[in-house]
């Protein structure tokens, strides 16, 4: 099934957000609600008792009342707001030189934590060797990006998904199958979803996605989902493609990046947009916590030497997960860029059609030069 907005979408004023989000603020908030009636319940009752004898005992324990709330508020709220952890001890398959003579898995699945899942297509499936993740919540999941790989034969996504899915009411959790962006490496699986039952998949195309989640003053403004007791933000980002949207998780504090940023090659279509997504993520996540950053592909080495445009095999990767510094810089190494080519420790800024032009230009260049030669040459003989 496709289309449709059954899914609970809310516009998100980043204003009106609370500084820290939890995965379950919601019941946080009616915890913390029902405890202070508790607490003053208590305190009139018990101060009723004393006043009868001495009022002054009654102010005192009123004060010492209050503070302890405050404090064990505070506390609460703290911890409550923490993300939940997760692990990222985990070893991703390389490929292969031949791939044929070590045939491998092709979808590599790992828990981060009970509701968080991270999946790899296998470097041999494709060249591309996306990450997909699924994240859980209490009323549906989210899937964002469907990978490089149609053939359910060669790469079982939706069997996989579903079988990771929790059942709910003797079914499975509905499902909202969303992409970072329309490049076909990241959507290539979405027929594999189109008939299974309780699942949504949203358009790529720009007017079918803002539509869908609602957006009216693209690229400007947040949308949020609610998947039940967590809720994940999605954030425009075009400059790598029109349509690219970064994801939120205040469950995890994690940042879902696509090709927006990532260990490799930052292919950079509108570099003035690029600038701006960068700028309005670095803001939304200003006073929000921030755990890891992870994209939609690894094409760096450990040494953070670029693997080979088309490369099956992958040694010594990269690790996927970036930081806030990597974030924090972009929007800075974007304007500094100078159209072609920049590298930086965790990324390369790099342009592709003006590399291209300019590979063009050397070659035209290179042949007009040649045929001068050749006739001079000729010329010299002649004479
Ligand atoms: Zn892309
Ligand atoms: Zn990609």
């Amino acid at each position: 099934m496709t289309g449709g907005r059954d899914f609970t979408l809310k516009n998100v004023s980043q204003a009106l957000r609370p500084s820290v989000a939890g995965s379950s603020s919601k019941n946080t908030v009616s915890f913390l609600s029902e405890w202070m009636k508790l607490f003053s319940t208590a305190t009139r009752v018990s101060c009723e008792l004393l006043s009868s004898r001495r009022n002054s005992l009654c102010v005192t324990w009123k004060v010492a009342t209050g503070m302890a709330l405050s404090a064990f508020l505070l506390t609460a709220t703290l911890a409550w707001s923490q993300p939940v952890p997760g692990s990222l001890d985990v070893h991703w398959n390389e490929g292969a030189s031949d791939c044929s003579a070590t045939p491998q898995d092709p979808l590599q699945v790992h828990k981060y934590e009970p509701q968080t899942f991270i999946l790899r297509q296998s470097p041999c499936a494709d060249f591309e060797a996306n990450f997909i993740y699924l994240l859980i919540g209490s009323d549906k999941a989210l899937l964002i990006d469907t990978g490089a790989v149609a053939d359910p034969k060669a790469m079982p996504l939706a069997k996989t998904i579903v079988e990771l899915l929790p059942d709910k009411d003797h079914k499975k959790l509905p499902l909202l199958v969303a992409h970072t962006h329309r490049h076909l490496d990241h959507r290539a699986g979405d027929p594999q979803f189109a008939s299974l039952p309780s699942t949504q998949v949203v358009p790529f195309d720009l007017e079918g996605l803002r539509a869908f989640f609602g957006f009216t003053n693209w690229p400007n403004g947040i949308v949020g989902i609610d998947l039940g007791g967590r809720t994940v933000d999605v954030i425009p980002t075009p400059g790598h493609n029109e349509t690219h949207v970064a994801f939120y998780d205040d469950r995890t504090g994690i940042l879902f990046s696509g090709d927006f940023l990532l260990p490799g090659r930052l292919l950079i279509e509108d570099a003035g947009a690029y600038r701006e997504s960068a700028l309005r993520v670095v803001d939304f996540l200003k006073a929000r916590p921030l755990t890891h950053i992870l994209g939609g592909h690894i094409e760096l080495n450990a040494a953070g030497r670029a693997y080979r445009f088309g490369s099956h095999s992958h040694p010594s990767e990269h690790r996927l997960e970036l930081a806030r510094a990597d974030l924090t810089a972009l929007p800075t190494a974007l304007e500094r860029f100078n159209g072609f080519y920049a590298r930086y420790p965790n990324y390369i800024l790099t342009n592709p059609i003006h590399n291209l032009v300019a590979l063009a230009i050397i070659a035209v260049a290179v042949l007009i030069f040649i045929a001068w030669g050749v006739r001079r040459l000729l010329r010299r003989r002649r004479g």
